[in-house]
């Protein structure tokens, strides 16, 4: 790996000094969590200007905790300690969250972060396209104070956010999911190192009488620059019976949904066909859950 331009390693003890340090090196400055994605970057030459690491694992911000039905995931705790917490393994509203971290390798899931992943704004990633479903919300300290930015309009494109310069993520809030809520999640991907061709997170709720109260369908992988809400999907199930003729309205829905790149991996042609088709797996998964 090469940083031609770095100079200065920081490991700041507050989340105030970490903002100061990244004002004082200005655009050359860069966050570093666990480092997983940092060689992703600079093979595509986006870290040439860097001149300072600033090191956040010291701050202080692992873990995870309650406040009230609220579930707040540390910036820097890792993908395994969030995959060990006890109710990723145990409620069904985060079955979502749950298959999502399996896929990264063990190596990356024992160093790589919440944050990170959220911060890397890379629609490739699995575990934000589950944050997503959940409805989850970013929370950020920075220059300006802080912030809460909902996930919903958080990624911006390929690499983008709405993270301002000098801005930490400081945790991820989940709110409590509705009752009889369930979720599920699948990717195609070539191999467990490659990257996703395409990815479904669904989240679903339903009534007492088994009709769809709610619904969150999130796309990831090579459907675009960012994730995607599959809002016509959703609009054809919403207020359903949860069976399979709606699911596979759903899975015809969602094609008009994104518009997918075509690439070695695959074309676009054959994105919209997995993508119905592994949408109907996930909502039949969630279903499933529900008992
Ligand atoms: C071989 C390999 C396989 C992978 N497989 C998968 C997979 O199957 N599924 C999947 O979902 N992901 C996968 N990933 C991606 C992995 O999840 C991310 O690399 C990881 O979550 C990033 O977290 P990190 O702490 O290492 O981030 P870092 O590498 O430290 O940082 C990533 C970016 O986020 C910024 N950043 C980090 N923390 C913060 C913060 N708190 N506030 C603001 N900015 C911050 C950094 O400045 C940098 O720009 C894989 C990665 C690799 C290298």
């Amino acid at each position: 790996m090469t940083l031609p331009n770095l100079q200065d390693y920081h490991r700041p003890a507050t989340a105030e000094e970490a903002i100061a340090l990244v004002q004082q090196h200005g655009e050359g400055a860069m966050l570093v969590a666990g480092g997983t994605f940092v060689h992703g970057l600079e093979v595509r030459g986006l870290l040439d200007n860097v001149t300072a690491l600033i090191d956040i694992g010291r701050l202080g911000l692992g873990g995870i905790s309650r406040e009230g039905d609220t579930i707040v995931l540390g910036a820097t705790t890792t993908l395994a300690a969030v995959a060990a917490a006890e109710f990723v393994g145990r409620e069904p509203a985060f079955g979502a969250l749950r298959d999502a971290l399996t896929y990264p390798p063990p190596q990356i899931r024992n160093a790589g972060t919440i944050g990170g992943s959220v911060a890397a704004a890379a629609p490739l990633y699995d575990i934000p396209a589950a944050l997503l479903a959940l409805g989850a919300v970013v929370r950020t300290t920075g220059p300006k104070g802080r912030r809460e930015l909902p996930l919903d309009g958080f990624f911006r494109g390929l690499f983008e956010s709405a993270l301002a310069p000098g801005e930490l993520i400081t945790g991820v809030a989940i709110p409590p999911p509705p009752a009889r809520t369930a979720g599920a999640f699948l990717k195609l991907e070539t191999n467990a190192n490659d990257l996703a061709i395409v990815s479904v997170a669904s989240q679903l709720t339903l009534d007492g009488a088994g009709r769809i109260a709610a619904v969150r369908i999130v796309l990831g992988g090579g459907v675009g620059e960012t994730y995607v809400r599959a809002t016509g999907a959703e609009a054809a199930l919403a207020g359903q019976q949860a069976d399979d003729k709606a699911f596979a309205a759903a899975a015809k829905a969602v094609s008009g949904d994104f518009e997918p790149v075509t690439d070695h991996r695959g074309s676009a042609a054959y994105r919209r066909h997995i993508a119905g088709v592994y949408l109907r797996r996930t909502l039949t998964t969630a279903r499933e859950r529900l008992g």
